[in-house]
């Protein structure tokens, strides 16, 4: 895996090929008989894209790379269509959908790979779809992208399906090539780096609760990796809980990184029904407060622990969100277990 200092400097040097490309594009028209070549910055930039997305990873080799007005081709400010490359069946219950960006003449936005994304960790991006347009009510509903922090385009989802759910319905159903409108991202939390030096970050996540909770580990393991380590979190424990053992999401994935984090993160599963084989790491059971005494730093070691997880879960954890979403006062296990709302975040 690419290692993230890398990745922004082929985001910076992309970014510098956009105004450069797009500039020589403005020149060369402006100096020809009508009919426009392509520049050699346009080539250069074009050989540059293709690189950096062949090396940040497979998803962004579909990308078709043409090149645009230099705007992001997601914004918090409108909707941006988007269409499903693939979609794969993670769990019985889950879909991973890879969504790429195209142009979108309505919203006069088009495509603009050339200018890379960044999804901060921690931040959902918001789905729109009309079924039965034109007479349906639009559904609009938020998802957390799993990709790495800085892409070239392509986004990744993995979207639950629930039996009446109007949007993941739609999403489970949709083919490749369909399209969906897209808008964000949105910060849940700003997580920033130098304001947690030295201190234990938890996750407690159920099921699609991991997303925005992956994001995080995902960009700590790897800049864990860079110089000045000791500026960074000290350890990393995500306490992941899901019904049976073949809805949990991403094991392959997650147990590689905790492999390569030299202890760095930890990771503990929790399953309702009887595990194959369980053992320390994937154990059997609900969250209960003896479960989390034993495996969280205590309060006063000061750790910050995130709750991601489905109302049942929230509830007996810290306590839900209120009804406009504000954190509310801690309850349940973890203010029982002594700890206050400094150190929790509900996402
Ligand atoms: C910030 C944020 C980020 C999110 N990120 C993700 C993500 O990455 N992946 C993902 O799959 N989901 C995610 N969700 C949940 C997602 O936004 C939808 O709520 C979910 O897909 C259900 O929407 P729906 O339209 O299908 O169901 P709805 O039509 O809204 O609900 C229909 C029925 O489905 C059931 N249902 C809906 N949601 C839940 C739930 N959470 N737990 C149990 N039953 C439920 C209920 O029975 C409900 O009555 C996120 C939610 C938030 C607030």
């Amino acid at each position: 895996m690419l290692r993230l200092g890398r990745m922004r400097s082929l985001a910076s040097a992309a970014a510098a090929a956009t105004a450069a490309a797009v500039l020589s594009l403005t020149t060369v028209d402006s100096g020809s008989n009508g009919s426009l070549g392509t520049p050699p910055a346009a080539l250069r930039f074009n050989a540059l894209l293709r690189r950096a997305a062949g090396t940040w990873s497979a998803e962004a080799q579909s990308l078709d790379l043409r090149l645009g007005g230099g705007q992001l081709v997601l914004r918090p400010d409108a909707w941006t269509s988007w269409k499903l490359v693939r979609a794969t069946a993670e769990t019985p219950t889950t879909k991973r959908l890879v969504l790429e960006p195209i142009a979108d003449p309505e919203s006069g936005i088009t495509v603009a790979t050339s200018t890379p994304l960044e999804i901060p960790p921690i931040s959902c991006v918001l789905f729109r779809a009309t079924p039965g347009e034109p007479a349906g009510e639009p559904v609009v509903r938020p998802y957390n992208p799993i990709s790495p922090r800085y892409t070239n385009g392509p986004l990744t989802f993995l979207v639950r399906q629930y039996p009446d759910g109007r949007m993941s319905n739609l999403l489970h159903d949709m083919r490749p090539g369909d399209t969906i409108q897209l808008k964000g991202p949105f910060e849940q939390y700003r997580f920033v780096e130098k304001d947690h030096a030295n201190q234990q970050i938890v996750f407690i996540a159920g099921g699609t609760g991991l997303t925005p909770c992956l994001q995080l580990i995902h960009d700590l393991v790897e800049r864990q990796r860079e110089p000045e380590p000791e500026k960074r979190p000290s350890k990393l424990t995500l306490i992941f809980a899901n019904n049976t053992e073949m809805e949990i999401l991403l094991r392959e994935e997650l147990d590689e990184m905790a492999a390569s984090s030299n202890g760095f993160l930890d990771i503990h599963y929790l399953v309702r029904e009887a595990p194959l084989v369980p053992g320390p790491q994937l154990m059997q059971g609900i969250v209960s407060r003896r479960y989390l005494e034993e495996r969280l730093p205590p309060p006063e070691q000061n750790p910050l622990i995130f709750v991601c997880g489905p109302p049942g879960m929230m509830e007996l954890v810290s306590g839900p969100k209120t009804k406009d979403k504000k954190q509310g006062q801690l309850a349940g296990i973890l203010r029982d277990l002594g700890y206050t709302e400094s150190h929790v975040w509900k996402l």
